[in-house]
């Protein structure tokens, strides 16, 4: 019997661990298949307190996990399938393995929105992608349409354009939702264009992305873009599915 289950592995979950060992609870981290959660995915971490020079991603999280373990909590790099809150003690399932604990902790974080196209799914990784910092580097000289207009897509955007020819900004509202100083950023660079109140109706391509098909909101005229790849920016959805019948959750 544990005295603490942490469900996800990232940076909170990973924090949490370092609490709950170095107080003497007996911990574990479920932290899904790899630790780290999107930390991981970064390639440099510049905001980091403690770390003036930055640190990359998997190094930040390899220190993480390192600063868990010295506490004594333990760290299974599996998911948590199920649960069970009816009674105490609680039961967490990996898999069929049942885990008693007197607590948890939900740290299971986010995962990106989609559009739900068929051909999002299709072309996911030949030119879909959802991480610039990860992908960015592979569009070097070419074009790419970034979908959104909160402040990941803008960011995305402008770091996109240290690689990209050319970056358009499809976002289905008539104003971007991200901070004034990314919009302005964005109205600063001469690689971005933009198109408001459009939506994206399929994304082109056989093997590899070719072009997005778009249509306006206010005249319905649909129009193809040719371009080299996507970004889909839109959003993100909080990993609670896993939840649901155990715990109320929110919209
Ligand atoms: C590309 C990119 C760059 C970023 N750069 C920065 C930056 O430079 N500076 C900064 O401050 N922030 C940055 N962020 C944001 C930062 O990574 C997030 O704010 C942070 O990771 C959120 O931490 P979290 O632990 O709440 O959730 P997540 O990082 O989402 O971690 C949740 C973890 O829980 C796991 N999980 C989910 N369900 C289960 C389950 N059932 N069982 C077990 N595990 C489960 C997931 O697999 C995941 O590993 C960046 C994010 C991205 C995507």
């Amino acid at each position: 019997m544990y005295d603490l289950v942490i469900i996800g592995g990232g940076p909170a979950g990973l924090t949490a661990g370092i609490y709950a060992g170095r107080a003497k609870l007996k911990t574990l981290v479920v932290a899904g298949t790899v630790p780290g959660g999107q930390i991981y995915l970064t390639y440099q971490v510049e905001n980091y307190p403690g770390f003036p020079e930055s640190i990359t991603g998997p190094d930040l999280v390899e220190r993480m996990v390192a600063q868990v373990k010295r506490f004594g909590a333990e760290i299974r790099e599996e998911t948590a399938t199920k649960v069970d809150f009816s009674s105490k003690p609680y039961v967490v399932y990996v898999g069929e393995e049942r885990i008693e604990t007197r607590s948890v902790i939900i740290a299971t974080g986010s995962t990106n929105r989609l559009l739900g196209l068929e051909s999002e799914k299709r072309l996911m990784g030949r030119g879909v992608f959802v991480c610039a910092t990860c992908d960015a580097a592979l569009y070097q000289d070419l074009k790419v349409v970034a979908v959104g207009g909160g402040d990941s897509a803008l960011q995305e955007a402008l770091d996109i354009t240290k690689f990209a020819n050319e970056v358009v900004i499809v976002h289905r509202n008539a104003q971007f939702s991200a901070s004034r100083y990314l919009v302005e950023e964005v109205g600063k660079n001469d690689k971005i264009t933009t198109m408001m109140r459009y939506t994206v109706e399929e994304i082109l391509g056989d093997k590899y992305v070719d072009g997005i098909k778009v249509k306006n909101r206010d005249t319905g005229e649909e129009q193809v873009i040719q371009t080299d790849g996507v970004l889909i920016a839109i959003g993100w959805i909080p990993n609670t599915g896993l939840f649901k019948g155990q715990l109320e959750l929110t919209e």
